[in-house]
């Protein structure tokens, strides 16, 4: 089957003021079939945000993106608005960390997402407003007649994801987008919405891309993980793959930081929580070579003098790291 969503050799660049650029990705490239979960993990400054928001026509001003981006076939980078709009919010969508920031604060919930289905799908207010109470059902929300008349700032922040959620929804689109969805939430909320999330997903089939800085939370909801470093893919391969055997050395530390479930349960053969040293990439001064190598604990003398290119590692995976062996995760340089 063709990908419902395919990035070809994506490059993002910011001018600096006084002259300058930041490369924020560098050569991007992988592809999501229909109804696959795909996790994007990387700190902040790895480039996962801007790797969507140049895709969304969302880039700031002094960005440049270029490179191709498809979405069911159709190149959408470089789009113009009006018709990047009709595909988003109907046939694409996306959900990001704070939804105050993509829900009007002076519109009730109803106004809001019944413009949705007026605008997409043509339909009247009062089927539009039927449709909607629905959605909210849908992803939960109590006495959705009543709630539906409330303003964002009168929901909680669980609440109003999933009303953020509802409003992605409310056309069935083919593929979501979702932006550190649930870390401005507490844990108990944060797992309510991941596991609506996969229950969604579950019932509609469409293809989800999960943006997220904790390789945590893509454990039980995505099928395949891309790891992103410095305005690159560093990692790439199935999640039940990647996690019993990560192959670089920044999948394998940030594997080691996951917190348990139950910390005080710690036996004596799992590795012990370990945090990788140094700052996420400041990529107005990477280090030449492997941008990680500052933060590396197996960094070489290779490693200074080359970037390694992402190479593909047989079944479905892929490394970007000089290393012959994958690191075992939680031991000491040997
Ligand atoms: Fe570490 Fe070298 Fe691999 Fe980079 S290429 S991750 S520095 S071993």
């Amino acid at each position: 089957t063709d990908p419902v969503f395919e990035v070809e050799d994506l490059r993002v660049a910011f001018a600096l003021e006084g002259g300058g650029r930041i490369d924020a990705l560098d050569g991007v490239s992988f592809s999501i079939a229909p109804g696959e979960t795909v996790g994007i993990v990387g700190e902040s400054g790895s480039g996962k945000t801007q790797l969507f928001m140049a895709a969304m026509g969302l880039l700031a001003r002094n960005g440049r993106a270029t490179g191709h981006v498809r979405f069911a076939g159709t190149e959408i980078l470089g789009l113009p608005p009006a018709e990047l709009n009709r595909l988003r919010g109907a046939r694409f969508a996306m959900v990001f960390q704070d939804p105050m920031t993509s829900l009007n604060p002076f519109l009730t919930v109803e106004r809001q997402l019944t413009e949705v289905l007026v605008t997409h799908r043509g339909f009247d207010r009062a089927r539009a407003r039927d449709a909607a109470i629905q959605m909210l059902e849908r992803v939960q929300i109590p006495e959705p007649e009543r709630r539906i008349g409330m303003y964002p700032f009168e929901f909680s922040g669980g609440m109003r994801q999933r009303v953020m959620i509802a409003m992605a929804l409310l056309c069935g689109p083919e593929f979501l987008i979702a932006d550190e969805p649930t870390t401005a939430l507490d844990v108990t909320i944060q797992a309510q919405i991941l596991s609506l999330l996969a229950e969604l997903k579950r019932d509609t089939g469409m293809a989800l891309a999960l943006i997220t800085h904790d390789l945590g939370v893509v454990a039980g909801l995505c099928d395949r993980v891309l790891v992103m470093y410095a305005g690159r893919i560093v990692e790439e391969g199935r999640v039940q793959d990647l996690f019993r055997e990560p192959l670089h050395p920044y999948t394998a530390g940030l594997l080691a930081s996951i917190p348990r479930a139950d910390p005080m349960s710690v036996e004596d053969d799992e590795p012990p929580l370990i945090a990788i040293p140094g700052q996420p990439p400041d990529l107005q001064h990477l280090p030449s070579g492997c941008a990680f190598r500052t933060r590396c604990r197996f960094a070489f003398e290779r490693c200074a003098r080359e970037v390694p290119p992402l190479r593909g590692a047989g079944q479905g995976r892929a490394k970007a790291c000089h290393l012959d062996q994958p690191p075992a995760v939680g031991t000491p340089r040997p």
